[in-house]
């Protein structure tokens, strides 16, 4: 367990001493949405990681440890709620920041979704220029 920790900080630290381009990982069900997002993010310059339900996603953060995640909310076998919650949770994968990915956004949704540990959210259909803008704001410096 240690050691897997500190493989993972050692991962991390050469990302932030080589200067190599920020890592986000996409955990979005539609491939067609997650295709759209994954070819606005690698044009930005980003590399990326995809996972296609709550628990890949959750297990690809905490073994990649990327710079930020875009989290959709509605997804099998675990939902976007959920796994922002287990990471939010865990000491070791808390500090990357989430932005959500909602459907629609109904009356208490925000709410729903702050409380999990959400730092931001996007509703879809996405405006690109809005996506860019928050994946800015949140990726730390
Ligand atoms: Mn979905």
């Amino acid at each position: 367990m240690k050691k897997r920790k500190k493989e993972r900080n050692q991962i991390a630290m050469n990302r932030k001493d080589n200067h190599m381009e920020k890592v986000i990982l996409i955990v979005e069900d539609n491939l067609k949405n997650l295709k759209l997002f994954k070819d606005l993010l690698k044009a930005w310059g980003y590399t990326t990681l995809e996972a296609l339900d709550g628990k890949q996603g959750v297990e690809l953060a905490k073994t990649k440890m990327p710079d930020l995640i875009l989290m959709d909310i509605q997804m099998p076998v675990m939902d976007g709620i959920e796994a922002t919650k287990i990471l939010k949770n865990d000491t070791e994968t808390k500090d990357i920041p989430i932005v959500a990915l909602t459907s629609y956004v109904m009356v208490g949704d925000e709410e729903r979704i702050r409380a999990a540990g959400c730092d931001g959210y996007i509703s879809k259909p996405i405006d690109i220029h809005e996506l860019r803008k928050t994946i800015e704001n949140y990726l730390p410096k």
